[in-house]
């Protein structure tokens, strides 16, 4: 696995009173090939670790690596490296064509070898008959494929892509997901994919960077980062969960037990600084538990209070008779409707195997 871009420590303040911090000390490595997604809310530095690879911005500390070359002070048009924005700006007086042309005659392409090379990329985003139209003539989602051939034209190493699907429709963000992971596998080019929707993030990465507040919180694959998210932050970031206190009882070198408020044991990662009797919290996703209308065996009785109805789920709060709460996401009966209704007694199917620790 070669590697594509390599932050080490990576440090960015923007100057003003008071200076911004806005990335603390990010490291991390992104291979080549891959398709990465530093995903996070909104002011967490996204953009600006994108700004800071493009070259866009300059470095305040750290170093920042392209293919094990210190690319720190090099201007942005020397990195092999292109960017998609949100707002595509297409330029409105040139065909389709001559706008994915355009940065190849820049480079110094003939007309005919640009031209050619621009039909070949509206090829590939399924634009292959709409060259000779005007970007007024295309729809939203048609001309975001156009930024992309035009971004994919002069065959960066690196595609930055910032929240570039967040002006389209739902619809349509959902069949671009599709087609950005299928370009990137065509191409092979590394993309780096900027979001703040953990939807789009769990479905095309290949690893995903969870940022908040200028800093990195978890880089792993989609599933390691749902099912195991590294601290709460992350935990209720992506996904919702059921969050309560645990109680250590034994630490062993490889692993320790957990006392749960449910009254059931539970085996999980050493957590950093506890010892036996020390408070952890764990979590449980709420589609990971089951209700029941009849007592099984070691259920929990409750009462619901309320039910959220979510289309093809519903959600369920539900009082436990023990004290706490939980939340209980289920599918519905097959002719649509909920499985109780508020004031409900139901029982709780907790299965120790969904229960997980938080390591922070
Ligand atoms: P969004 O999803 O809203 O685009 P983001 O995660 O991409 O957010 P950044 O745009 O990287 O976040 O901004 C990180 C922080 O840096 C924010 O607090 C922002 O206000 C600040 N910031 C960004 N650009 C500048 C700038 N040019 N000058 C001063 N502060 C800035």
């Amino acid at each position: 696995m070669s590697v594509a871009i390599q932050a080490e420590r990576l440090r960015k303040v923007y100057p003003g009173s008071p200076p911004v911090a806005a990335l603390k000390s990010a490291s991390l490595e992104i291979a080549d090939n891959e398709f990465f997604t530093l995903l996070g809310p909104s002011g967490c530095g996204k953009t600006t670790l994108l700004r800071l690879v493009a070259g866009f911005e300059s470095i305040t500390g750290g170093t920042l690596h392209l293919f094990g070359e210190d690319i720190s002070h090099l201007p942005p048009e020397k990195r092999p490296v292109n960017t998609v924005f949100q707002h595509y700006s297409l330029f409105p007086h040139m065909t389709i064509l001559d706008n994915v042309a355009f940065g190849l005659r820049r480079l110094g392409k003939s007309r005919q070898e640009a031209a050619g090379k621009a039909q070949e990329m509206l090829d590939l985003v399924q634009l292959r008959d709409y060259g000779a139209r005007l970007p007024n003539q295309l729809s939203g989602g048609q001309q975001q494929r156009v930024a992309l051939a035009r971004a994919l034209a002069p065959r960066p190493r690196v595609l930055l892509l910032d929240e570039p699907l967040s002006a389209l429709d739902l619809k349509l963000r959902q069949s671009m997901r599709l087609e950005l992971k299928r370009l990137q596998r065509e191409t092979g080019i590394t993309f780096v994919f900027v979001t703040h929707d953990q939807d789009e993030a769990l479905a095309m990465s290949d690893r995903i960077a969870v940022m908040s507040a200028g800093e990195i919180q978890q880089i792993a694959t989609p599933g390691e980062i749902y099912e195991y998210p590294a601290n709460r932050f992350v935990a209720e970031f992506i996904g919702d969960a059921n969050f309560y206190q645990a109680t250590a009882e034994q630490i062993a070198d490889d692993g320790a037990t957990y006392l749960t408020p449910f009254g059931t044991r539970l085996a999980g990662p050493l957590v950093a600084g506890v010892g036996p009797g020390s408070s952890v919290t764990i979590f449980v996703r709420p589609e990971k538990v089951a209700l029941a209308r009849t007592a099984t065996e070691g259920a929990l009785p409750g009462r619901v209070r309320d039910v959220i109805y979510l289309g093809d789920t519903t959600d369920y709060r539900i009082a436990l008779d023990q004290g706490g709460a939980i939340t209980v996401r289920a599918e519905n009966h097959k002719d649509g409707r909920p499985l109780a209704n508020p004031g409900d007694d139901v029982f709780v199917e907790l299965d120790p195997s969904a229960l997980r620790v938080l390591k922070e």
